[in-house]
């Protein structure tokens, strides 16, 4: 798991504008809140839900535009489950430890340093891909599902 310092309101406009996003109150607040939301990975509703109490005329389709947004330009991750899309920050290649029991995903930073050189191998490699970010996922039963 990643403990991760929460950047500040300059910290998070100056990486939507390094990644070449427009910078809009409600986009610095997602992704705020998602780094904030450390290994959680929210759904994008209880992220609405969030969001709501702080923009009241914010939109489903908003957060949904903007976490698309977000993702592609690999400042956050998104994980496909069975039961829908999860969100997470995306600070080093990592893995998504995902429980078949209850659902729960952890980040595990499980041999960064393979899944780098994947992704650089990628990169140089495979003509005309740009890569972003590198999670791999793998799935099991975590430990208090066990007990
Ligand atoms: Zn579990
Ligand atoms: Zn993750």
């Amino acid at each position: 798991m990643t403990a991760q310092v929460v950047p500040s309101h300059t910290q998070l406009i100056g990486q939507l504008s390094q990644a070449g996003l427009a910078v809009s109150s409600q986009r610095v607040a997602l992704l705020g809140s998602l780094i904030a939301s450390e290994s959680e990975h929210p759904t994008a509703d209880s992220l609405y839900q969030v969001l709501q109490a702080q923009f009241p005329t914010l939109s489903r389709a908003t957060v949904y535009n903007n976490l698309a947004a977000l993702v592609a330009a690999g400042l956050i991750e998104r994980i496909d489950t069975h039961e829908g899309s999860r969100f997470g920050p995306v600070p080093v290649p990592h893995v998504n430890l995902i429980c078949e029991s209850c659902g729960s995903i952890e980040d595990a930073l499980v041999n960064s340093e393979l899944l780098t050189t994947v992704r650089e191998r990628a990169a140089a490699e495979i003509e005309g891909f740009r890569p972003l970010n590198l999670a791999a996922t793998l799935s099991g039963t975590c430990r208090a599902c066990q007990g």
